[in-house]
């Protein structure tokens, strides 16, 4: 049994990408899912997409017929967010911007009940910053999970200045019962693995700049040479550049504007012109 049990429910809010990845693992450990986005037919379709690949699992021989067809009696849409009272856990994936997250969390205190645990996927935004304002900011913390999420064991477990450590102590442990492999961290701009990851990218553009090598040839030698399991173009281009390029601006605003982390003209001219990646059929790289 999880810290949060298994029979109690889990919300996430946001159905695009992460929201159906983190929905999809909550739901596999056994919780009832409520879906919300603030567009009900993009839950909708989120609820048959996590059903589809649920199903693709028992085809893959990974999961029990009769696992999945109990996880389907568990997930659902919700249509408003006062759909979303019952859960013990919410965990937020929406678009990244803190205005709009902040808005968010203030009307879910209002719906959800004082002990539930409010979560942010928030990447790069500051989980204090996030915190402000709430009336009980001490169950509020960052679950950052990467994408995929079904695939990638690491869960970052942010806490910010108001985080109650028994709260994060109480997320840890679930994420650590789904399976996951969570991380204790404080709330530093980008955390560890994105603040980390900024020079890595940008170095790797930065050689491009120069005409050191094409992208293909540096994703080559970091892989083979370097032990990565993807290089710094073919990696932005899953997660998309528009996406990439937020979280290093982020950062670098929040080391005000430190030099370390300035973004790079090569990956805005791709944001401007719209190769944002395997999305679009073209970032870096052509996708067919
Ligand atoms: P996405 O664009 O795929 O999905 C966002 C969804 O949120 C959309 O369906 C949108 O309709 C919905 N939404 C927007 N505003 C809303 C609101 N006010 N209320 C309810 N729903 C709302 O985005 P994503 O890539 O899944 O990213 C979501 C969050 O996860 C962001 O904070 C992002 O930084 C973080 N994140 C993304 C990745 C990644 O690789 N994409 C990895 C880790 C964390």
């Amino acid at each position: 049994m999880t810290a949060i049990e298994r029979a109690r429910t889990v919300a996430v809010i946001g159905a695009g990408t992460m929201g159906q990845g983190i929905a999809q693992v909550a739901l596999l450990a056994g919780h009832r899912v409520r879906l919300y986005d603030s567009v009900p037919e993009r839950a909708r379709e989120a609820v048959q997409t996590v059903t589809g690949r649920v199903e693709r699992l028992v085809a893959k021989g990974r999961l029990d017929r009769a696992e999945a067809d109990d996880a389907a009696t568990r997930l659902e849409s919700a249509e408003t967010l006062t759909g979303l009272a019952s859960a013990a856990l919410v965990i937020e994936a929406i678009v990244e911007d803190v205005t709009v997250k902040r808005k968010l969390f203030a009307a879910l205190e209002g719906v959800v009940s004082p002990d539930a645990l409010l979560a942010t996927n928030t990447s790069s935004l500051s989980v204090t910053e996030l915190a402000a304002g709430l009336a009980h900011p001490g169950r509020f913390l960052g679950l950052h999970f990467f994408n995929p999420a079904p695939l990638l064991p690491l869960v970052e477990v942010v806490s910010g200045h108001a985080t109650d450590p028994a709260a994060a102590e109480r997320a840890y442990r679930t994420v650590l019962g789904w399976g996951k492999t969570p991380v204790r961290c404080a709330d530093t701009p980008g955390f560890i693995v994105n603040r980390i990851a900024r020079p890595f990218y940008a170095e790797a553009f930065a050689v491009y700049e120069e005409q050191g090598a094409d992208p293909a040839t540096i994703d080559a030698v970091l892989r083979e040479s370097g032990g990565f399991k993807m290089g710094p173009f073919q990696l932005t281009d899953l997660i998309g550049q528009d996406v990439n390029e937020a979280v290093t601006r982020s950062v670098w605003d929040s080391f005000f504007r430190s030099p370390k982390f300035t973004p790079s003209l090569a990956q805005r001219r791709l944001v401007q012109a719209g190769r944002l990646g395997r999305k679009s059929g073209h970032g870096w790289f052509p996708y067919a």
